[in-house]
């Protein structure tokens, strides 16, 4: 059954004009809201005592403020100042009502922080007219400036997804450690800083002990939480904020180690064979076990960090032909 849309007329003016005014006088007060009353789109809150102001203001949240200027004990540009320098008040239209049309105090009013200056008693139309422009102007601005606040939060938001998807692109998705391409860009630049420094830079790569049968035997989903723990335990075993532990690729490793002697490094790597026997995952006769092959150089101009990487992974075949679960290294030039 189709049912006939309701006609919603459209909304065509949401500006309600919340007026304060500000006035020793209870005569003046009755005036403006004799003006007013018949207006349903204003409505009139009034406050003799000039003392009370700034705490009425906050509670009416006026769109526009009719500021009185000579009351006892009060000087009404002393409050319109005051308005100015409150947050709650600062963009709030005020319409400053003087007993004379004088140019020295005009000038001082707006010098105040006035937006517009009448003549008491004003004309009715004149009021109302001016009451509706400035209310139109502040609610205006309130929405700029919310829309303006929601850009600037949505922009502030664009920025952390960038920043969070640039991090990604350097994550390791299973393991969270650094990926191949990170550990690249990462050994390049610490190669480079070494070589200026002439400082120790360590590598340690890292491979699953025979690992194909632990897939074969125990599953792959298995498989890929054990590569997980391992992570964790070179993660937790690799202490410096300057050292990276990434994932080479498959069920293998690297970590690179900043400003590390050899003798360091390879302790570093013994803790890590040890972490993950210590892990004591079933696998076959045995456990999981880790082989490490550790590299150690001061960088020359005429080696890369490729050289490096095959050091590393030279020393890593001699500790898998040694006989695995353990830690063999590769002695540099230097
Ligand atoms: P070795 O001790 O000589 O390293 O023996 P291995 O079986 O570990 O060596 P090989 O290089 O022959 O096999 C590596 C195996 O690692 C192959 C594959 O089943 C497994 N592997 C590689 N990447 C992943 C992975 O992302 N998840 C899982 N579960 N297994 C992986
Ligand atoms: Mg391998
Ligand atoms: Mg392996």
């Amino acid at each position: 059954m189709t049912q006939e849309p309701e006609l919603v007329p459209p909304l065509t003016d949401n500006y309600s004009s919340m007026v304060l005014l500000i006035d020793d006088q209870i005569m003046v007060c009755e005036a403006v809201r004799r003006a007013l009353a018949n207006e349903p789109d204003i409505s009139l809150h009034f406050c003799t005592d000039p003392l009370r102001a700034m705490t009425v203001a906050d509670e009416v949240k006026p769109t526009v403020i009719l500021q009185d200027l000579v009351m006892p004990g009060v000087d009404g540009l002393h409050l319109v100042r005051e308005y100015r320098k409150h947050a709650s008040t600062r963009a709030v239209p005020v319409i400053v009502l003087s007993s004379k049309e004088d140019p020295a105090t005009k000038g001082e009013a707006f010098a105040a922080g006035a937006n517009d200056y009448l003549v008491k008693l004003p004309d009715r139309i004149e009021l109302i007219a001016r009451i509706r422009y400035h209310t139109r102007a502040y609610l205006d601005h309130v929405q700029r400036d919310a829309a303006y606040r929601a850009l600037r939060e949505s922009q502030r938001q664009l920025i952390s997804a960038n920043l969070e998807l640039e991090r990604l692109t350097r994550i390791d998705g299973l393991t969270g450690l650094g990926n191949r391409r990170y550990f690249d860009e990462y050994l390049a630049a610490e190669w480079k800083r070494a070589f200026r420094a002439q400082s120790p830079l360590s590598l340690l790569m890292i491979d699953a002990d025979n690992f194909k049968r632990y897939n074969d035997t125990y599953g792959h989903m298995a498989g890929d939480e054990v590569l997980k723990q391992i992570a964790r335990v070179i993660q937790s075993g690799s202490g410096r904020s300057t050292d990276l532990a990434a994932r080479y690729g498959g069920e293998e490793f690297v970590v690179v180690l900043v400003d590390t002697l050899l003798e360091q490094s390879s302790a570093i790597a013994e803790r890590l064979v040890q972490g993950v026997r210590e892990l004591n995952i079933p696998h076959g006769p045995d456990r999981v076990t880790i082989s490490v092959g550790v590299a150690t150089a001061v960088p020359t101009a005429d080696e890369t960090p490729n050289d490096f990487v095959n050091a590393a992974d030279l020393a890593l075949f001699r500790a898998k032909s040694g006989g695995r679960n353990r830690v063999a290294v590769h002695m540099s030039r230097s």
